[in-house]
């Protein structure tokens, strides 16, 4: 049996998103932009979901964008509205040094376009340096993106602190919160536009959402038949959006319930036993508000991929939380950004948990964590 800590990469789909796609799946094909009857179906299926959406989101169901996920949802915001008011003489965006690379590469590819790039550093916790961030805004800014909660550390962002100035400097607001939604409400995010996706919290992968404000100008990245009032053309996936829809209502009255509670004392007992048992254990960002599932360290003395693969063989799915790329192990670009240096960084490992985690599955995992950490050391 794998014990799955890696909810903060995907999920299970959760059952009744699954009966609820199959359904859709077998019954609503029809193109739900065409007239007759079985379109008809079809469309109320997707403007419902627009409600619930809207709803989680804090927006109405006309400014909901369905995407192929939270990427797309992000590279329509960040490139739409910086290439849109560029027209309008804002020729530069500021983006946090901790954004997904869905934003930091929509941004690099900006920058090849002639738009200016401002990076507003982090602090040691893994926040976003909003001294330093407002320094960076002026009246050419055309946006700002700040992510609600970061996908490596689980750290909350200050996206209301973020909002105000934006605000007084008449830039929109980007805020990623695919991280955030499964765990906190996002209805009082004041952000332009927020990008979701569904894979993270029960539903199916290759669906998202952006909300776009009423008042937010921005151009498509996809040109085509004008559907999603021609900000994402393309003929709707009627299941995938029928499941987020799903999983978002679950995901809703999940925080109604307070289920993220007894996920968040799961994870600060792995994080104590972690702490105690083994010399040279940092817990980032674990002196200000994280997502409930998230727990991110850095272990001295080891690096990411041998205790991956180890966990892997030990039936432990977790992540390290960085890129790799052409075989050599990247440091993460946020842990760098907290000031972690580059050797402590290699040695990350994230382990989030979901609604099914249980107490034996952390019990275990720390056993297992801690044995495997001595022995790699001892090695060296
Ligand atoms: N933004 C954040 C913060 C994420 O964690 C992810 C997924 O890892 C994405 C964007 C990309 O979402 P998707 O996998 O739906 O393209």
């Amino acid at each position: 049996m794998t014990i799955y800590l890696d909810h903060a990469a995907s999920t299970p789909i959760h059952p009744v998103v699954a009966d609820r796609m199959h359904q859709l799946l077998a019954d609503e094909f029809a193109n739900p932009s065409s007239l007759h009857a079985p379109a008809r179906s079809a469309r109320k299926i997707i403007e419902e979901a627009r409600e619930t959406l809207a709803d989680a989101l804090g927006g109405r169901p006309d400014e909901i964008i369905f995407t192929s996920g939270g990427t797309e949802a992000d590279n329509l915001a960040v490139l739409g509205v910086a290439r849109r008011r560029r027209r309008d003489g804002r020729s530069n965006i500021v983006i946090s040094a901790g954004e997904h690379h869905a934003v930091l590469d929509a941004a690099q590819a900006l920058r090849t376009e002639g738009t200016e790039v401002r990076i507003a550093p982090l602090d040691a916790h893994g926040r976003t340096d909003l001294d330093a961030l407002a320094t960076l805004v002026d009246a050419r800014t055309a946006l700002i993106a700040v992510m609600a909660a970061n996908n490596e550390t689980g750290v909350i962002q200050p996206v209301e602190a973020v909002a105000e100035v934006a605000r007084a400097h008449g830039a929109a607001l980007h805020s990623d919160a695919v991280q955030a939604l499964p765990w906190i409400d996002c209805s009082m995010l004041s952000a332009s536009t927020i990008a979701v996706s569904a894979h993270k919290l029960g539903g199916p992968k290759g669906v998202g959402a952006l909300l776009v404000r009423r008042k937010t100008a921005l151009e498509p990245i996809v040109h085509g038949g004008g559907q999603e009032r021609a900000l994402r053309p393309g003929t709707m996936n009627t299941v995938g959006i029928g499941g987020f829809a799903a999983a978002v209502a679950i995901a809703v009255e999940r925080r109604a319930q307070s289920i993220p509670h007894p996920i968040e004392l799961r994870r600060d007992r792995l994080q104590r036993r972690l702490v105690s048992e083994l010399d040279g254990v940092h817990v980032s960002g674990g002196e200000v508000p994280r997502l409930p599932g998230h727990l991110h360290v850095t272990i001295d003395g080891v690096d990411s991929e041998s205790l991956l693969l180890s966990l892997d063989a030990r039936g432990i799915a977790a992540s390290g939380g960085s890129a790799c790329s052409s075989g050599a192990a990247e440091p993460s670009h946020v842990l760098l950004a907290m000031g972690i240096p580059k050797q402590r960084a290699l040695g990350a490992l994230r382990l989030s948990l979901g609604p099914t985690t249980t107490d034996d599955e952390i019990e275990a995992s720390a056993d297992a964590i801690v044995e495997i950490v001595t022995r790699l050391r001892d090695r060296r």
